[in-house]
């Protein structure tokens, strides 16, 4: 299909309106978190590994209010519910996700199913995909 200067400002409007709608999904998804009360949100900041300081910077990120872990997880052929996963999950992979600089390219990738061609080359929780698909295979 030969390039369309017109669909120009139609592809801009289009990346405006999806951040906005993003930034707005963080700000509540933020809101919901800290309204489950200071004492509950220093436990889960804890378990996370995240200080407060950081949380706010995470949740600057491109499509902070979203899980993005499970589904590259998932298309990695890792299974996220096994026990072994959980345990990594909570051994850092889910900060590693949370402040994670890769965030818009990751969900763009996810969302046409190819993440799994190209998670090596950017992804900074590769060698944890890694190590899990090796101990399935053990
Ligand atoms: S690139 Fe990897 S670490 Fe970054 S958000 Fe995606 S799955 Fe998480």
């Amino acid at each position: 299909m030969p390039y369309n200067l017109k669909d120009e400002p139609a592809e801009a409007w289009r990346f405006a309106i999806s951040f906005l709608v993003d930034r707005e999904r963080s700000k509540a998804a933020k809101r919901e978190f800290w309204a489950q009360g200071p004492h509950k949100c220093a436990g889960i900041l804890h378990d996370l590994g995240l200080t407060r300081a950081e949380f706010d910077d995470a949740m600057r990120l491109p499509y902070a209010s979203e899980d993005l872990l499970t589904p590259a997880m998932r298309s990695v052929g890792i299974d996220p519910d096994s026990f072994q996963t959980l345990e990594a999950t909570r051994g850092g992979m889910s900060r590693t996700c949370m402040t994670c600089p890769h965030r818009r390219e990751c969900r763009g990738l996810l969302a046409v199913f190819d993440f799994e061609n190209h998670y090596q080359e950017f992804c900074p929780n590769s060698r944890g995909f890694a190590k899990l698909l090796e101990g399935g295979r053990t």
